[in-house]
């Protein structure tokens, strides 16, 4: 008798609670609240800053260019600043890709001032 009880409510649960909360309902007869991916927090990037640091070490390198902080902040401002600012809102996780897209745009701003900051090192 109990047993109909719980595939009562198990049936009223499924009609009432969104979708993505079904498979908690089979597993345990109880509903949990679980985190949907719109409650994940948002983060507002510009995509050509993130492209520049995740490329502006083996920039310096390979130009041999000083990697000191104020060179490597120098370079940064100098490329980011030479680049169309792009901004995107995605969760934190989801930015690799928007990243790859940039990469030709950013390599020429990136030599760009690399080159300026080798020539005219401000440290
Ligand atoms: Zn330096």
């Amino acid at each position: 008798m109990s047993n109909n009880r719980t595939i009562d409510k198990e049936a009223m649960y499924k009609k009432i609670m969104p979708s993505s909360n079904q498979t908690k309902i089979e597993e345990e007869g109880t509903p949990l609240p679980q985190p949907t991916p719109f409650l994940q927090p948002k983060v507002l990037v510009n995509v050509a800053e993130l492209a520049v640091k995740e490329r502006i070490e083996e920039a310096m390198e390979k130009f041999k260019c000083c990697q000191c902080d104020h060179c490597v902040k120098d370079v940064l401002a100098l490329a980011v600043n030479n680049l169309p600012p792009k901004y995107i809102v995605r969760n934190e996780l989801d930015q690799t890709l928007e990243i790859r897209r940039y990469d030709a745009d950013v390599i020429s701003a990136l030599v760009n001032a690399v080159i300026k900051v080798k020539q005219n090192p401000r440290h």
